[in-house]
């Protein structure tokens, strides 16, 4: 076992310095050969009639696998591969899983990474079977959210859904994914400085709860990729294995912490907006962790660039008074068309541009600069060095090299602020009334 899984193993079940009991149900099998154990784990479950779920992709890339195992031990099985190796998630993609399942089927299991397992996690919840996921690539970090990305009624959103009892990484077949895929992962592991800094900003101006060890974790498995990443385009599998390991423990700290907040910051707030144009307008789109990467890059030159301002309450203040919500309603609507209502109806529920809320934040963050400061230096490392380790994978460093038009870019940031009820970059800045000349400036 792996460092990384060996720490995430241990805070499992233990009470923590931060006071909570964190738990995680769901187990991992990982290391060579680890397929090799799926009948063994569907006789555990006392199952007799497994539902193998996959794409054409996943299943020449272990779908036949599992079917030819569990043909060699005479277990029975019903078998759905969609054709279509780029999967919409969305009704019709979990419908059609839904209805190529037999009524008797009394176990699931996923063959894939992505839209695959955010399926199958669906049917899971409302099955309420055992699930078992068969990872096919290191790519990002849903395996184990308890939540799936999906676009419902047209519109990206996360719905609930239970994640698999068991995790199969068998680096054997993470090995052979596209290398493509691989990078993803790195990046949607790059993502974590950035989370993690905000995370303890937000604990900081907001009193969010916070877990230190979590962080150190996280911190941890990061530094593990970052060092070992170069690996990947030889293909070693050691390093393949860290960046799954590390991609679990990004899922299970989510799990951990009961928050997606040691995971996912507002680098990832910026790939669901490129998201949300694609399901809306059919913009361009790239892997999650790729698009991640891509944000955290964005994020890191604004935080640079924070670090050399003076907050001063009159202009924050004046920004805030002229601030026009409807205005601002009005061009996110012309952004994201009708997927701007959710995070419009967010607005009216959690309040954000409320001023006195505002005045009251103001209030600590000028108290409390010295701080934030200093978070952000002990946390993020330079744009440059990110930026010359990206160039170095072959990770784009530039919106425009995954299709979005550049001069998006300004009001993708803004809209990240009003994803998700989190306090991260975008809100601090708006707090700050420095938002659009910082948007304005962003030259990624
Ligand atoms: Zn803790
Ligand atoms: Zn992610």
């Amino acid at each position: 076992m792996s460092m990384i899984m060996e720490k995430l193993k241990k805070m499992n079940g233990t009470v923590c310095s931060c006071g909570r009991t964190h738990t995680f149900q769901s187990k991992i099998i990982a290391g060579s050969g680890a397929l090799r154990e799926l009948p063994q784990i569907i006789k555990s479950f006392g199952a007799e009639n497994p539902y193998i779920l996959s794409d054409i992709n996943t299943f020449t890339a272990a779908g036949e696998e599992v079917c030819r195992l569990l043909d060699s031990v005479g277990i029975k099985y019903s078998s759905f591969s969609f054709d279509d190796g780029h999967l919409e998630p969305d009704e019709k993609t979990t419908g059609s899983a839904f209805m190529h399942m037999r009524a008797d089927c009394d176990i699931i299991i996923a063959v894939g990474s992505g839209v695959i397992n955010d399926t199958a996690k669906i049917l899971a919840l409302h099955t309420k079977l055992p699930y078992v996921i068969v990872a096919t690539a290191p790519s990002m970090d849903g395996y184990a959210s308890m939540t799936s990305s999906v676009t419902l009624d047209g519109i990206k959103t996360s719905v609930p859904s239970r994640c698999a009892d068991i995790i199969i990484g068998d680096t054997d077949i993470l090995a052979d994914a596209p290398e493509k895929m691989m990078l993803a992962g790195v990046g949607d592991m790059l993502a974590k400085y950035i989370s993690i800094c905000e995370w303890r900003i937000a604990n900081l101006i907001c009193g969010e709860y916070y877990c230190e060890e979590i962080a150190e974790l996280i911190r941890y498995a990061v530094k593990c990729v970052t060092e070992q990443a170069h690996a990947l385009k030889s293909g070693e599998k050691e390093a393949v294995t860290t960046v799954f390991d590390a991609l679990s423990t990004g899922s299970i700290a989510m799990n951990y912490a009961g928050i997606s907040r040691p995971a996912s910051g507002v680098e990832h707030y910026i790939s669901h907006v490129i998201d949300m144009r694609g399901a809306e307008f059919g913009d361009a789109v790239e892997l999650h962790g790729i698009q991640c990467a891509l944000g955290t890059l964005v994020s890191l030159k604004l935080y640079e660039k924070l670090k050399n301002i003076t907050p001063a309450k009159d202009r924050a203040l004046k920004y805030v008074e002229s601030f026009d919500v409807e205005l601002w309603n009005g061009k996110l609507r012309s952004l994201l068309g009708k997927s701007a209502e959710g995070m419009i109806a967010l607005e009216k529920k959690e309040g954000k541009y409320d001023k006195q809320k505002h005045r009251d934040r103001l209030e600590i963050i000028l108290q409390k600069w010295d701080e934030i400061l200093e978070i952000i230096n002990e946390e993020l490392p330079s744009a440059d060095s990110i930026e010359k380790f990206m160039t170095e994978l072959g990770l784009p460093t530039c919106i425009s090299e995954i299709g979005t038009d550049k001069s998006l870019l300004p009001d993708i940031f803004l809209a990240s602020k009003d994803i998700r009820d989190k306090y991260v970059l975008p809100r601090l800045l708006w707090d700050l009334g420095i938002i659009d000349e910082f948007a304005e400036g962003i030259n990624t």
